[in-house]
């Protein structure tokens, strides 16, 4: 969660200015361009705010242009009705206020003092890398579960409408346990890294590719049936295993299980197709690891396609 008071942090005092309701527009676009700052706060006499001045106001002022336009008082053109909030409001709660009042500059009252004032843009700024950080996994920079989830979701409605293939491999690293307990949790961290790493190099660009959870990764191969799938399991299972990850203390190699599903007209939901390829990757396991375990009810369904074909 992020509040104001992350935003203030930065900037907040620096692009605060103030200026009196009777002074001169002249004044204000003075401030505002020495200031490098696209509002002021209106305060009377007794630190009352009583508006808010942009460089909007003073746009919109413009058609009605006449000689006098800059010796125009700012209570003239200023926006008088202020919402104000405290440094510590939600970066998302005030950014829904501000869309719904239609309103660009929010000043932010601290005990009743002003302290800053902060600029829809710079709400829309924040709101967006919360977004990025809400779907990204900390440790790799890959998609995390609630954003595989979601791509999954769109790329099976896109399959389905289509009729186009879509295929979904589980990755686990084998007995990380073993890695962890041998060589500790950071140098762990670094082999799930590096899996990461490899996860993007060997992927084309429109597989996605993001972290589960633990040492369980998701690919995600649009337009690609599960044999086209399997060659591209195949080849990152070869690279995983020629490459060894230097954890400074030593040069350690490790291998990985893969279950490959392909979606078919079943039309099993994200979760469903999630389980299936949990399912194959842990049939991998169980035939001895370091392979990849194909949907063998998605073969057969192909079999059969070819008999019907003729
Ligand atoms: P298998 O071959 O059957 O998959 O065995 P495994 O040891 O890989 O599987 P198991 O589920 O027994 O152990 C997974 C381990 O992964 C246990 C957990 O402590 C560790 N782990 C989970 N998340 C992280 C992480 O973010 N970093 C590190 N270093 N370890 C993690
Ligand atoms: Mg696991
Ligand atoms: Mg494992």
């Amino acid at each position: 969660m992020m509040e104001i008071r992350d935003l203030l942090a930065e900037d907040g005092r620096r692009n605060l200015a103030v200026i009196h309701p009777d002074n001169s527009l002249r004044e204000a676009a003075r401030i505002m361009n020495s200031h490098k700052i696209g509002s002021l706060v209106v305060c009377s006499e007794q630190r009352k705010i009583v508006g808010i001045i942009s460089e909007r106001d003073l746009l919109r002022a413009i058609p009605g242009f006449d000689k006098g336009l800059f010796e125009k008082r700012v209570s003239e053109v200023m926006t008088r009705s202020v919402i104000t909030c405290s440094p510590d409001e939600n970066v998302v709660e005030i950014l829904s206020l501000m869309r719904k009042n239609v309103i660009r500059h929010i000043p932010v009252l601290d005990s009743g003092e002003l302290v800053g004032i902060v600029s829809i843009r710079e709400l829309t700024g924040a709101y967006e890398l919360l977004q990025v950080e809400a779907n990204t996994d900390v440790l790799t920079g890959l998609s995390n579960r609630r954003s595989l989830l979601r791509v999954l979701e769109s790329e099976l409605g896109r399959a389905n409408r289509f009729g186009h293939p879509l295929s979904v491999a589980m990755i686990d690293v084998d007995h990380f346990k073993h890695i962890n307990d041998t060589f500790g949790h950071q140098a762990g961290d670094k082999v799930l890294c590096a899996l990461a790493k490899f996860l993007v190099q060997e992927l084309r660009g429109i597989d996605k590719v993001g972290r589960l959870g633990g040492e369980e990764f998701i690919a995600i191969f649009p337009e690609t049936d599960i044999r086209g799938a399997e060659l591209v399991c195949d080849r990152l299972l070869d690279t995983i295993r020629a490459t060894k990850v230097d954890l400074g203390v030593a040069k350690v190699s490790f291998t990985v299980s893969i279950g490959l599903t392909e979606v078919n007209a079943a039309r099993k939901g994200p979760l469903g197709i999630l389980k299936r390829a949990d399912e194959l990757m842990y049939e991998a396991k169980v035939r001895g690891r370091n392979r990849v375990q194909v949907d063998a009810r998605q073969v057969l369904d192909l079999t059969q396609q070819f008999k019907a074909q003729g």
